[in-house]
């Protein structure tokens, strides 16, 4: 099991430091890379785990510090898996409408029995820089793409995505609902387990 007081996450994002130090509790402290700097490093990883790994040696190099990173997307099964590491900016970087438009494109001859496909969340958790062992949790939520956007909750392509679980796209659920169910969560789950929170 890795023991550390302090711990770096590598992201700017405020709502996700919060949710990981409610998750480690008070006995470690978590803090953003941010605070070392804030250039970001080049993700020329080709998977989720390749850049999740590359995120957290750089958050580590930075601080000194065992540092936790994440990398997310959606993977389309009949696109080969894409537009995985590239779900971000898959229109270019013209954001998260034309991201989902783009996708409506190539996806509408493509019957429903190929439309599977799951987001992914991999996280990556080095206990410094150099750490020949990372521990690294994924998370997948399978579902399938829908052929017109369902819903105005959540971000990026949640108004795409089917969830037969809940029959209903994951921008309808209401966000403490999604939080307990999708790929970050899943992914939380078994990082808390590694650590020997759960
Ligand atoms: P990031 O790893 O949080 O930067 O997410 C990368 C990209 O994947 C986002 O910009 C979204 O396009 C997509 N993505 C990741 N997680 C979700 C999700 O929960 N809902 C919708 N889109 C997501």
């Amino acid at each position: 099991m890795i023991h550390f007081n302090e711990l770096v996450l590598a992201s700017h994002n405020a709502g996700k430091l919060k949710e990981l130090q409610a998750m480690l509790g008070s006995t470690v402290r978590v803090r953003s890379v941010g605070e070392f700097s804030t250039v970001e490093p080049e993700e020329s990883g080709l998977s989720f785990i390749e850049n999740a790994i590359l995120k957290a040696r750089n958050a580590a190099r930075l601080s000194g510090l065992p540092a936790l990173a994440d990398d997310s997307g959606l993977a389309v099964d009949f696109l080969g898996g894409a537009p995985g590491i590239y779900s971000a900016r898959y229109a270019d970087g013209q954001g998260d409408a034309a991201n989902n438009a783009k996708l409506l494109e190539v996806m509408k001859a493509v019957p429903d029995a190929e439309r599977g496909a799951q987001f992914v969340c991999c996280l990556a958790l080095v206990r410094h820089a150099d750490d020949p062992l990372p521990i690294i949790c994924e998370g997948l939520w399978h579902g399938r793409i829908l052929h017109t956007a369902q819903g105005v909750e959540g971000f990026g392509y949640d108004p795409l995505f089917w969830v037969p679980e809940r029959e209903c796209s994951s921008a309808e659920l209401p966000a403490a609902e999604k939080n307990q169910i999708s790929h970050r969560a899943r992914a939380m789950a078994l990082l808390k387990q590694r650590l020997g929170l759960a």
